[in-house]
């Protein structure tokens, strides 16, 4: 009887963990530039101007010049055209502020941004700002921020409109569930939140957002039945700080030292690995969240058409 039970207990202890399927964001990003260069192609048979997308890069930061180069492909893989403005390192602001006046009435250009981050002596908000709203392919304009807090978004952050179709393309419901999101940036923590409170599908749930300052951060992670960690801060996400069976999406990207492999770095997530061992559904780095941003910002570039072609529906001059 002892030995039987002894046999249980140790049966359980061997019980494998949940391990949480891993959710393709390659697949989903693929799935997604299919649907943009088919839209491109009946948008142009139409009789409708080619879509135009531009970005701007100051100084040779050699990751935003790879993602820049990762851009342009993904832009003409889908039937647009594309364009890329380099400047120095030590461009003025001004010249950096004629470009965005170019690209502003250049026809060509439907949508364009301006890539981040660029020299510390740039004012970056007095440049987002003199982009044109209806071009704002990055979601970022004041103008596109506050018709997303409203609640009536038009142009989005690429990055959180990612996360979201990540989620319906598992068939995770958000309404009602509560979400936990670490980190407040303007390009996907602060624009998620306010996509995930917007009524109807897609929102309607219940959204806690952490930051640098949040005391007892595992105490609101391991509420989530949804976490999204968007910090940058490599594996700070342990598995005891999620909650059994939740849904976790892990932006962060950051390189770190591994001399295991021959560059001597790897890509890390916000997350440990072993977070697998507790939920349901996971996004790897590389290959989860990072390859949906580059789609649903071409995404972005076609609804921008769109919304040339009805005239623009903003009154902005600011
Ligand atoms: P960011 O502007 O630096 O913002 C980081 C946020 O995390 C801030 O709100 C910060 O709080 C918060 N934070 C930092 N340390 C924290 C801590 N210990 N506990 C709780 N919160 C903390 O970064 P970001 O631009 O949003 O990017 C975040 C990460 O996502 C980076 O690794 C970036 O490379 C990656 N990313 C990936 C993609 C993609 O396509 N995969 C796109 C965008 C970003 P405070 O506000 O208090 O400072």
């Amino acid at each position: 009887m002892r030995y039987a039970r002894e046999q249980l207990i140790h049966r359980s202890e061997r019980r494998a963990p949940i391990r949480a399927k891993r959710i393709d964001g390659k697949a989903v990003a693929e799935k997604v530039r299919s649907e943009v260069a088919a839209d491109v192609k009946n948008w142009i048979a139409a009789g409708n101007p080619q879509p135009g997308l531009a970005v701007v890069l100051v100084g040779d930061d050699p990751a935003s010049a790879t993602y820049v180069r990762g851009k342009e492909t993904a832009t003409i893989e889908v039937g647009m055209y594309s364009e890329t403005r380099k400047l120095p390192r030590d461009a003025s602001q001004e010249e950096l502020m004629e470009v965005v006046r170019e690209l502003n009435a250049d026809d060509r250009i439907t949508g364009f941004l301006v890539q981040l981050p660029v020299p510390g002596h740039i004012d970056v908000d007095t440049v987002m700002h003199s982009i044109d709203p209806d071009k704002d392919v990055d979601g970022i304009h004041p103008f596109n921020m506050g018709l997303l807090l409203g609640g009536t978004p038009r142009l989005s952050p690429a990055t959180p409109s990612g996360i979201l179709r990540l989620l319906a393309e598992e068939g995770v419901d958000t309404s009602g569930k509560h979400v936990v999101i670490c980190g407040r940036s303007n390009i996907v923590g602060r624009p998620l939140a306010a996509l995930l409170l917007k009524r109807g599908e897609g929102g309607d749930a219940t959204v806690t957002v952490c930051h640098s300052r949040t005391k007892d951060l595992g105490s609101f992670t391991r509420q989530a039945d949804i976490l999204v960690a968007a910090m940058g801060v490599p594996e700070l996400i342990t598995k005891d700080m999620v909650k059994p069976g939740a849904v976790v999406i892990d932006v962060g990207t950051v390189r770190v030292d591994d001399q295991s492999r021959e560059r001597g770095w790897r890509l890390a997530g916000d997350m440990e690995l072993d977070v697998r061992d507790v939920a349901s559904l996971r996004t790897p780095v590389p290959g989860g969240v990072g390859p949906m941003t580059i789609a649903m910002l071409l995404k972005n570039v076609m609804q921008a058409a769109r919304l040339a072609a009805s005239g623009g529906s903003h009154q902005w001059d600011g």
